[in-house]
């Protein structure tokens, strides 16, 4: 087989699609998001980012930083280890202690990754309970998918978001089979909140286990940023709550929050938390220091609401079409994967504006969008350029208004 030929004929079908990734090359500076650096063949350009997961600005906030070096000046580069042989470090086991008080849990336990933490969990829990079906949300992430898979466990997938579905399944399913519900609370793409409350009513009606992902939540919702369960006086209603410490929180790894019983037991069979080098401690220790600062302050998440609001209203006088959602993820709607990519490219070029294009198979084709997400850091002035810049592309591209 000519391998080389293969690979570039799969690529060519990307690019005839219009959904070849291209990465914008950034340098983020110190204290100066969401303004960062791109490097292009011209020559490196200012742009102003719109489309980071680092929602809160934590990734430059200095507390974080300075944990950081600490760290680093401490303990030097690496774990050094996987968990198990000599990559725990005083660290890592502080931060399981805090996202385990953060989500009013008994235990918590560190991934490498939210993906690694979906996947190595849900995967762990279907294989190893005798008969267990999981019931999965239609819209659940990537993560929680290939864990599911992994699993190789029955499956049953629920319309989103909708509990007489959810309800029809668990109900048709044998009801002495264990059984489990896995969802998200803050949907990435469309912005829209599961009713939590409902779905752990129904898991508590048919005897269900509940799996949330509050990756989208976790620093953001909730008065010590425990997400939207820990808003709606929830957390103590589900049996797994997951997160990342990559969003909201600025730095990189996943986690979840569980009974002792449940984190020991992933901690001893999840081969996906087994063997793999730990965390570096700085990491660790960075997370440490944002969730304990978002913890305690409400600043970043009160601002973060008002510069929402503030994006919302003027996109809404300008007649842009947004999807009106309950969370801070702001989908502008294109509708065109073509005219999506060349909007975003205009934008980057000419306006110094970066928002990535957001196409199939991430979202359903037709529903093709730019996904922003404002942050506590995001002035004034840059909303207005933001909205003026759209205002002119949307002229120019003669594409639909939202009659207000
Ligand atoms: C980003 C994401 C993850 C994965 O988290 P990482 O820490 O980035 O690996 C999991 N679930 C959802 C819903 C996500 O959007």
């Amino acid at each position: 087989m000519d391998f080389e030929a293969f690979f570039k004929s799969e690529l060519d079908g990307l690019h005839t699609e219009g959904r070849y990734r291209v990465f914008a090359d950034l340098e983020r500076h110190r204290g100066n998001f969401p303004r960062a650096t791109r490097h292009t063949p011209d020559g490196p350009k200012e742009v102003t980012v719109w489309c980071s997961n680092d929602y809160l600005g934590m990734g430059q906030h200095p507390a974080v930083i300075e944990a950081m070096k600490e760290a680093i000046d401490h303990c030097g580069a690496g774990a050094g280890g996987t968990r198990n042989i000599s990559g725990t470090t005083h660290y890592h086991v502080l931060l399981e202690r805090e996202l385990a008080d953060l989500h009013g849990k008994e235990a918590g336990l560190i991934f490498n990754s939210g993906y690694m933490s979906n996947w190595a969990t849900l995967g762990t829990l279907g294989q190893k309970i005798p008969g267990l079906i999981i019931f999965s949300d239609a819209l659940n992430h990537a993560s929680m998918i290939e864990g599911i898979r992994y699993a190789k466990c029955e499956r049953m997938i629920w319309k989103h978001n909708d509990l007489d579905d959810l309800e029809a399944k668990l109900a048709a399913a044998d009801p002495s089979a264990p059984k489990l519900i896995a969802f998200e609370s803050v949907y990435s793409m469309d912005g829209d909140i599961a009713p939590i409350k409902e779905i752990c009513d129904l898991a508590d009606k048919y005897g269900a286990m509940t799996y949330l992902d509050e990756v989208h939540a976790v620093g953001m919702y909730g008065p010590r940023g425990g997400g939207i369960a820990e808003r709606e006086g929830l957390m103590d209603r589900l049996t797994v709550i997951e997160g990342t410490l990559g969003k909201a929180f600025g730095v990189m790894g996943g986690y979840i929050a569980a009974s002792a019983a449940l984190c020991d037991f992933i901690r001893s069979f999840a081969s996906g938390f087994i063997f793999t080098t730990a965390l570096p401690p700085t990491l660790a220790a960075g997370a440490l220091a944002s969730i304990r600062h978002l913890k305690a302050s409400p600043f970043e998440r009160v601002r973060h609401q008002d510069r929402v609001r503030k994006l919302r209203t003027m996109l809404d006088q300008r007649g842009i079409p947004h999807m009106h959602n309950p969370s801070h993820i702001v989908p502008v709607m294109v509708g065109d994967a073509a005219k999506c990519k060349w909007i975003s490219d205009i934008l980057l070029d000419t306006c110094d504006v970066y928002v990535q294009p957001i196409n199939y198979p991430t979202v359903a084709k037709k529903t093709e969008r730019l996904r922003i997400t404002p942050t506590p850091l995001h002035s004034d002035a840059d909303i207005e350029h933001l909205v003026g810049s759209l205002h002119q592309l949307w002229s120019r591209c003669a594409l639909a208004r939202h009659v207000a």
